[in-house]
């Protein structure tokens, strides 16, 4: 099997390239005109900004920047509208929320480009902050055009990229735009890639990872890097009844990718010890709230029955491993969180990561969702906003918004 190592000199990432990112730390941004990519992609219903988790995390770049004296215009998209204004996503509850908690003036325009948003920059004091609106009501943004990525770079001296979360999409707002204007990272997306570094590069040992969640075919290229980084990885969520069904086991009605059983087999027998099974599992007739449930032995899983959590045993065993740990990568919840009666194993183990001492990145929307709904945000090292972008960067691929961000001067 390639090392991580070699993986890196192969050019499958450029070693290091993450954290030697030019950061808004090494500029004078004084005075500047700042255009920030940050990710307000918020769940908003009524109005109202629901969750405003994404936004919190983006507030110390903000802050920097304004206490520097800098006059940040920030742009983000927000859901799926279709390359058109929808005011369905329009950008003012997330403008509403900055108005009430940022404790500066917030100027929202209507557009995100073009005469209207030059002249109203223009006669912008530079107080407070700019809120641009919803950068996928341009057709241009996802294609990267470049006429709407010049606009944009037009409208600003600086730009600065925050929106970790986005970085694994090749957009005008994320790659057009940077190459434009002179471009560093935020912030949090130094602290995001500091952090996943920090767990992929010379990670102190033992290095523990868990990989769950729903499908196995998701995150194949995720778990083939871990197993050249960790020492060991913990496997749980529905996927690990692919990992069954692959060693012949009995798996029911359990969620099992039949197409990727023999890949799950070439993984089983490559990983050799490192790759650790549940010992038991809670199988039930169906996925809903009240159904009876049952703790059985994984050699003993009954044929009608779906596996829906790890069991008491296997959060017993998987605990042993992460309490030892140095060093732990968490993706995937290890059950189905959202119904009580299934959550039972991703709140065991997220109690144990919380009380081992190790440097520990959580990533993926789910998982950190359930870290959440546990109350245990605060006490798990590091909770990544990157989803999709935390388990590309994992998978060693090249994240064209980290890619196009230059690297800090020698
Ligand atoms: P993340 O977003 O953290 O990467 P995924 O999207 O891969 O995680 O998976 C999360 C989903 O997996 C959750 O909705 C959870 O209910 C589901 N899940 C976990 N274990 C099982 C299981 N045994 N059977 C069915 N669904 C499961
Ligand atoms: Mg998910």
């Amino acid at each position: 099997m390639r090392t991580y190592e070699d993986r890196l000199r192969n050019g499958v990432r450029n070693a290091g390239d993450a954290v030697n990112k030019r950061s808004v730390r090494d500029f004078d941004v004084r005075g500047k005109k700042v255009l920030v990519r940050v990710d307000f992609n918020v769940p908003v219903k009524n109005g109202r900004v629901m969750d405003d988790t994404r936004i919190m995390r983006t507030l110390p770049t903000i802050h920097y920047l304004l206490q520097r004296g800098a006059r940040p215009i920030l742009i983000s998209h927000l859901g799926r509208p279709k390359g058109a204004p929808d005011l369905e996503y329009a950008m003012d509850p997330v403008a509403r929320w900055l108005e009430k908690n940022l404790g500066v003036p917030v100027l929202k325009l209507d557009k995100a480009v073009g005469p209207e948003v030059e002249k109203a920059l223009d006669k912008w004091d530079g107080e407070g902050v700019v809120l641009l609106e919803n950068s996928r009501f341009y057709p241009g943004e996802t294609k990267n055009d470049p006429e709407f990525a010049a606009q944009l770079a037009s409208l600003a001296d600086l730009y600065v990229d925050d929106a970790f979360g986005v970085a694994h999409r090749a957009h005008a707002t994320i790659v057009g735009v940077a190459k434009l204007l002179p471009a560093v990272a935020g912030l949090l997306m130094d602290e995001e890639l500091e952090h996943l570094d920090k767990v992929l590069h010379n990670p102190k040992r033992p290095f523990v990872a868990i990989v769950g969640g729903s499908k196995v075919s998701d995150k194949l290229r995720v778990i083939e890097s871990l197993l050249e980084v960790a020492d060991t990885l913990l496997i749980g969520g529905a996927m690990c009844f692919t990992f069954f069904k692959a060693e012949g086991f009995e798996t029911g009605s359990s969620l099992v990718e039949d197409k990727y059983l023999e890949e799950t087999a070439r993984l089983i027998g490559e990983a050799g010890g490192k790759l650790v099974l549940p010992v038991d599992v809670v199988a039930a007739e169906k996925l809903e709230e009240n159904t009876p449930s049952q703790v059985v032995r994984v050699e003993e899983f009954p044929a009608g029955s779906m596996g829906l959590d790890i069991g008491p045993q296997t959060v017993e065993k998987f605990s042993g491993y992460i309490a030892d740990a140095k060093t732990i990568f968490w993706n995937g919840p290890m059950g189905v969180f959202e119904i009580d009666a299934f959550s039972e194993g991703t709140e065991g183990v997220a109690r144990a990561v919380a009380k081992s001492g190790a440097v520990s990145v959580v990533g993926g929307g789910d998982s950190v969702a359930a870290v959440r709904k546990l109350g245990l945000e605060n006490y798990i090292g590091f909770i990544s906003t990157g989803g999709g972008a935390s388990l590309e960067y994992v998978e060693g691929k090249e994240l064209p918004g980290v890619e196009v961000l230059p690297e800090k001067e020698a």
